[in-house]
Parts: C-alpha cells; structure tokens; sequence
C-alpha cells in the first residue's frame, strides 16, 4: 500500500520584487547598533544562523487571526548587515517583504537577534529570510540555508490551526488487544468457535506461535487479550512507564483478531469486552495520575468495512438485506460494485475489506461515519464514551465511487470529518495513517492534526540504527543523512503537526525495531532516548519498551511477555526514566530544535532541545565502542564555566572553549541540560 515517491508540492511561481532595497539597517536600525558597527565584510556565516518556530524565535506558534507573528533571526554577532522577512500570503497570492530590526544579543554576546513581524489576518503564510552581508546574501528556511533563493520549504503560518496540547505534551502507548493482556478468559474465542472466510478461529495459548495451524488463517488466530486485561494494566501503562494516551488498535465487533474487518462500528467485540467496559476503561484512563488526565484514542477504520457487516452481508448472517444481497439493499450506494454482487472495489486486493463510497456531500456514508449526530465517528467521542481522538486507517484512500482517493474529493472528506469531530470535541486529536509525506493533509491545517510519522522518524531513525528502513529491507543513513531527512520531514508540515506527529520505533505494520536491529537490545535504548527527546508525539508499541522482537504481520503481534514487561527490566526502567525527563522538560517537548553534531566517522550526532527555561544538548552514539563526544553547547549560548547534567546517569560537565567533552557508551546516549 506504501508508495515511495514523495510528493511533488508546486510553489507558487514567485513574483517579481520590483521595490525591495537593502536598506533595513539603515532605514530601521540606529547606527550604533553592533549589527550595523560590525562585519561587512560580504560574507554570511552560515554557521550563525538560525530559527524555528519554537517559543523563543516565535511569539505565536499558533495564532489566531488578530495576533501578529514576530519572528527572532539569529545571526553571529555583527555579521548582517540587514534581514529580512519574505512571505507569501495564501489570501493575495503575493509575496510581502517586512525589513528586519536588530533587537538583542544572546547572553554569551556571541549572537544577534533580529526582529520582524508578519502582520495578523486570517490568511496562511509561509516565510522564508533573506540576510545579507553587503554584497553577500543568504536565504533561510525551514529546509536549510542556501545563496539561491528557496523554492520550497518556508516556514508555515496558519492562523486558527491548533493541535491538542495534551497531545504535543503527551506519550502514547499502542496496544493490539489481543496480544496484551487476557484479563478475563471467559470471552476468549475457543478452537473453532465459529469460521470467517474458510477458517476456523484457533485458540493460541500465552507466548505461543502467533502463525496460524492452517495456512493462510492468520487472522484467525486468538490469544484472549481484551480491554478487562489492559485495564488491570493501566497502573503499567501509567505509573511504571509514565505514558498518558492510549491508543488501540479496532475493538470494534471482527471475525479477525486484527479488527480492521468492521463487522459493527456501534458494538464492542465480545471476545474484547462490552460497550459498558469501554465506557469503564475510558474512565479509568481518564483519571489523574501524577497531575496528568489520561486520554484515550480509537483506530477508526472507515475507508472499508468487513464483508460480514450487515451493510454488506456476504454470509448471509444478518435477517438485514446488504449490499452483496440484493441490489435492492438499503446499502447498495455504501459500496462500488464493478459487476455485482462478485466484483466490487476492495482495500487493496482483499476481497473481505469492501470498500466504502463516500459518495457527495450529504451522502449517508458521510453520516453514518462522521457526519450525524449519532455517526461512528461522533458517538465514540460523546458520552458516556468520551473518547479523546481518533487514528484514522488508510485515509487517504477514503472517496466515492471506488476511487482509492488522494484527490480533492478525499480532502473535502477530511476536511467535513474534522469538523464534524471538532464540533462536538475541539480538543480532539485526528492521527492520519500515513507512510509518506503526509503534508497534503497538514500543511491547510483544516484536515488531520498529525500523522503516523513513518516517514519523518520511523524509516530514517530505523535506517541509521538498524541499517534497514522500517520494513527490514536493506537501506542505511549516515548521521548526517538522518538529519538532513529529519530536517526536511520537518519541513513539509506546519510546526504544530510536527508536535503531534507520532514517533515510533515500529507497528503492526513493521517488524519490530528490536528484529530490524539485529536483537541488540543496546539500540533499543538508544532509539528510545532519541524519541524522547525528539520532535513530535512518542509512541511506544507495546513490547517495544522490552525490545520486544518479531517480523512483519503477523509476528510483530506477539503476545507481551509480561516476566519482561516489568520495572526489573533495564529496557522498561530506562523508558520510564525518559518518559519523566521528558515531562519534566517542556524544551524536549515543545522547545527549539537545533543540530550540534554529525560525525559520519563515528556514527555520532546530537542536536539541542531549548526554550526560556532550559538548554539541553542530546548526544548519541550510534558506533558499538564508547567515544567522546565534544558537543558544541555555545551554539545553544551556553556560557563557560556553566555546567551541565546529563540527566540519565546524573554526570555533570563543565563548559570550556564553549564545549563539553561526554564519554558515551556504544548504543547509548546522554541528555545535557541546564
Ligand atoms: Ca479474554
């Protein structure tokens, strides 16, 4: 289902600049100022310069309509003659220049801060600087520095766009029910309780084979895992990890273990519990637990049902005429058929995942699914459920008439689907699965709030760890190629998109990071201090936290090893350690993101995480033998002499020559923070 080309975004064709001249500092800046008393001598450091959206070098990071946008430049002290900003506004079609004021220096006296500000409206922007040296001029954006203006990757404003708090600031825990806990063995399907599609369900005991007895019945296959189970372990979703959402794999009544098969969007599966126990473990993962409310997020799987749902009724189950019936059904129009009944559109080639039609505005797709007020979608997320979001499976390929979407019909879906969430929940998060570039349903802010990030964490942090992208094929990134990806991943979605992208180290599409690595369970560790002080939402797949090990579908769905999933395990009490650095520092979460290091060499790289409050410098080392690692800190104005702690082991550095110098393990990392 993945496609590997990315997307190619026309910019709009740039406009000629008939009254720019490079008079800011002298048009703005008293004389005096060290911006304009120093340094002309035509040549931009590259080296100095930086911005992104984080709360030091942008007053608003989501903005509403009146609120005017003033962006910090930094710059090496004395370098710039002049900055400017260039923006496109969405609302003129133009680009716009505002000249650029000197306005500070960093504590050290190293930089500069130039200031500028994009006047409020309701239109988006997107921004990129132009800086200059006398003759010499530079351009900035979110992509990087370059002498020849961008033509892609500015920065983007999009006013009235926000994403959940809880989720920028939170740590999500994926589960796939039947495989995490059975904590109630009188619902579990037993060897041939009933049959789907030629296969009889097989009863498969704890920590046993998830391959199935007969082939091509993997679907088939059942442990007893269910929702009573994962509520006896919330106290280790919770307390021993520290994680805060909850996101589920489909619940919803299947004749599969793997639910993407939707028998009935309104009903719970018995052998995973009852609507009453979902409403009872929503409440308790609600609750309060080292000040934070819990929250909980359902996988919707809505651009297919499953073929035994009376919408369609292939068996012959239901006293309800369906689709595959009578074309007199009353849900004829939910499917495409291309010969009826034996030939109609499908996800992928599986015949069992109808696909459904969305038909035009108003359709009773729209309804059932997102749009009424008693639709799968609005239910879930009123009482007495009240759940706090939705993953959406394959939703790009949601549309009408059989056509597997990415077009405008599929965005104006997405876009009614929003708001018909966020009218009955406006702090709902919406997580778009998707393996690509996902920015045509970010970057408008009017459709997902965040995506799967397989493609700005997964693949290129699996590539420079394990040497295999996150299907386990042959693919390896230096440190400096993970991080011109993850710049440029960055890049193509709005800056609070990027805060609720979901990083994880693998899914239940993925074989597992633990496999993909070679069993080393040292890059376990590394791979989690890197998600925990990254960009964007972490997101534990369960067992990933042990090093949980397995290949592709089915076999990344074991059973957990609850001897291994325990505070006693060195894996689960570095996690747990990360996730409470991670709480503790709002830098690591929403604060700047700078690159210090890439040594290609010795496989190292660090980069620092900042706001008002903190300074910290992550430095990992990728190479199987311990090295130093001198990390740059006067890049993030950390003064001589100041000292920094690494805040797994508790060791403290001194700063000298505006660097430390951190002794870090093979497959280990340190966190340095001020
Ligand atoms: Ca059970």
């Amino acid at each position: 289902m993945k496609m590997r080309q990315r997307s190619n975004r026309p910019w709009p064709a740039l406009r000629t600049l008939a009254l720019y001249t490079a008079m800011a500092c002298m048009t703005t800046l008293v004389a005096s100022t060290p911006a304009c008393a120093a340094g002309d001598d035509n040549n931009v450091e590259w080296s100095g310069l930086f911005h992104d959206q984080g709360p030091l070098y942008d007053n608003h990071s989501e903005p509403t309509a009146s609120q005017s946008v003033t962006l910090t430049l930094r710059a090496y002290k004395g370098d710039v003659t002049s900055a400017n900003i260039k923006y496109y506004d969405k609302s003129d079609a133009s680009f716009h220049w505002v000249a650029m004021h000197w306005a500070s220096n960093d504590t050290t006296g190293t930089f500069d801060n130039w200031q500028g500000t994009v006047p409020a409206s309701a239109s988006q922007k997107h921004y990129r600087f132009q800086i200059a040296d006398g003759t010499a001029t530079a351009w900035y954006n979110a992509a990087g520095i370059s002498a020849a203006e961008p033509s892609s990757g500015d920065f983007i404003i999009i006013p009235g766009f926000t994403t959940p708090n809880w989720m920028k600031n939170g740590v999500v825990y994926q589960i796939f029910p039947d495989r995490f806990y059975n904590g109630d063995t009188s619902n579990d399907v037993s060897n041939g309780q009933y049959t789907n599609a030629g296969c009889a369900s097989e009863h498969h005991a704890w920590g046993t084979s998830v391959f199935p007895r007969h082939k091509g019945c993997r679907g088939m296959v059942f442990f007893g895992g269910d929702l009573a189970g994962i509520d006896d372990k919330l106290d280790y979703i919770r307390r021993t990890l520290g994680a805060d959402i909850l996101s589920l794999n489909p619940i919803f009544a299947s004749p599969t273990n793997h639910k993407y098969d939707t028998t009935d969007y309104m009903r719970v599966d018995p052998a995973f519990g009852s609507n009453v126990l979902l409403q009872k473990l929503i409440r308790d993962m609600h609750r309060t637990v080292d000040g934070r409310r819990g929250r909980i997020v359902l996988d919707g799987v809505f651009n297919h049902s499953g073929d035994t749902n009376p919408w369609f009724d292939r068996y012959h189950q239901w006293p309800q005429v369906g689709a595959h019936e009578s074309r007199s059904s009353p849900w004829y129009g939910f499917y495409t058929f291309q010969h009826w009944p034996d030939r109609y559109s499908t996800f992928g080639e599986a015949q069992f995942m109808p696909k459904l039609d969305y038909g035009a505005a108003g359709s009773a797709v729209r309804r059932q699914i997102y749009a009424g007020p008693r639709s799968v979608m609005q239910t879930y997320l009123k009482p007495p459920y009240g759940i706090d979001g939705w993953r959406l499976d394959v939703p790009q390929l949601i549309d009408a008439g059989g056509r597997n979407g990415s077009d405008a019909a599929n965005h104006q879906i997405m876009r009614e689907m929003r708001s018909a969430v966020t009218s009955v929940n406006a702090n709902a998060e919406i997580i778009g699965e998707y393996w690509d570039d996902p920015a045509p349903w970010l970057d408008g802010g009017d459709q997902w709030d965040g995506a799967m990030n397989y493609n700005g964490f997964t693949q290129p942090v699996s590539e420079w760890l394990c040497g295999t992208d996150e299907k386990n094929q042959p693919a390896r990134l230096t440190a400096t190629g993970l991080d011109h990806w993850l710049r440029r991943a960055r890049a193509d979605v709005p800056r609070n998109a990027q805060e609720t992208m979901t990083n994880f180290l693998g899914s239940h599409d993925t074989p597992r990071f633990a496999t993909r690595c070679g069993g080393e369970i040292g890059k376990t560790r590394l791979a989690l201090i890197l998600q925990m002080t990254y960009i964007g939402t972490p997101t534990i797949y369960y067992g990933d936290e042990y090093g949980m090990s397995g290949d592709d579908d089915p076999d990344d769905r074991r059973t957990v090893d609850w001897a291994l999933g325990t505070i006693d395990n060195s894996a689960v009490a570095l996690t747990r350690k990360l996730i409470a650095i991670r709480r503790q520092y709002a830098a690591l979460r929403i604060g700047s993101f700078m690159t210090l290091l890439t040594d290609d060499t010795n496989k190292l790289y660090s980069y620092g995480r900042f706001d008002a409050s903190n300074r910290i410098a992550v430095a990992l080392n990728n190479d199987s033998v311990t090295h130093t690692i001198t990390v740059p800190v006067w890049q993030l104005s950390v003064a001589n002499g100041s000292q920094l702690t690494d805040l797994i082991s508790g060791t403290v550095y001194t700063v000298q020559n505006g660097q430390v110098s951190v002794s870090v393990n093979g497959h280990y990392g340190a966190i340095l923070a001020q």
